[in-house]
């Protein structure tokens, strides 16, 4: 029988006392939920992770640009910049998780994991992952499996939407997720894996949901590059086996109270933050502008 666990501690206990990888559960629950096979589920995982990759490759070669004018092919910029801050690999992650978000941000297609405001953390995540260790297919449709059940909890526990939480339930979840699985897909166990959600979400923990002019533009798509960079520093931190000390259940705990008091303003209201700036406020007075001059003629 599918299970949804209500903590992370229930999770592990189930996988140690049944000797099962952490994805299983979350497995044998999609199956439940979806009334579908086992052969059914790979299937629809595979293809999520195929529309991550084209929204990569979309982001990267085709026209991003959004009529507010706040998306201006930046992921291309970054891919091709001369400067690798980091090394090449930084770059093009940095640069594939812009893409993905960038292709959502000008209506392309997307998975929303968890939600279309953090939908290029994932692919960004997962793509470099395979590329840099040439994982197996299947390995990563675990990862994303083992997200899948990370995200659950969340949802369960403290919320994953920016409407709910803030930017941390959106952006922060996406990278707790991504966190997750890169330590699932390098083989870490399970305590690590939940040590890299518990870093990811103390790293995250308060950001507010404040898009400019109330489009998931400005900051989400620099949130993306952000998050993938958290989930990766969580990641190797985790690994090394370094505790994170608050466990992960409570830090899903501080995110739910944090995001139960955050003001409404900072809810993706569009009333606080980035977007009650003076700039922020002139360009959502412009896209209004344009939106009113869009609208067909009711005198003719
Ligand atoms: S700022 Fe708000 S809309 Fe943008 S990614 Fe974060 S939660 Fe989503």
């Amino acid at each position: 029988m599918g299970i949804l666990f209500d903590d992370f501690r229930s999770w592990k206990s189930y996988c140690e006392t049944h000797n099962l990888p952490l994805y299983q559960p979350v497995l044998e629950y999609e199956m439940e939920q979806k009334g579908r096979t086992e052969a059914e589920i790979w299937e629809h995982i595979q293809k999520a992770y195929r529309v991550m990759c084209e929204a990569i490759q979309t982001g990267l070669t085709e026209d991003m640009t959004s009529r507010s004018g706040m998306v201006n092919n930046g992921a291309k910029k970054v891919f091709q910049s001369s400067v690798a801050v980091l090394s090449k690999e930084f770059q093009a992650l940095i640069a594939r998780a812009m893409a993905a978000k960038e292709v959502n941000s000008c209506m392309g297609r997307i998975v929303a994991a968890p939600t279309a405001g953090a939908s290029g953390i994932l692919p960004g995540i997962l793509y470099t992952l395979q590329q840099i260790h040439h994982l197996e297919d299947r390995k990563i449709w675990e990862g994303l499996l083992v997200a899948a059940g990370i995200a659950l909890i969340i949802e369960r526990n403290a919320g994953i939407a920016g409407a709910v939480g803030g930017c941390q339930a959106e952006t922060g979840s996406a990278a707790a997720m991504g966190a997750g699985a890169i330590v699932y897909c390098l083989g870490g166990n399970i305590q690590q894996v939940f040590n890299a959600v518990a870093i990811t979400i103390q790293c995250t923990l308060g950001l507010v949901c404040d898009p400019v002019a109330g489009l998931v533009e400005v900051p989400c798509i620099v949130r993306n590059a952000s998050g993938v960079a958290i989930a990766y520093s969580s990641a190797q931190i985790a690994l090394a086996d370094v505790d994170a000390v608050i466990p992960v259940d409570e830090c899903v705990q501080a995110m739910g109270e944090i995001g139960q008091s955050m003001e409404t303003r900072y809810k993706e209201t569009a009333l606080g933050g980035l977007a009650a700036t003076q700039t922020g406020k002139a360009i959502a007075q412009k896209v209004l502008v344009q939106d009113v001059e869009i609208l067909p003629d009711e005198t003719t």
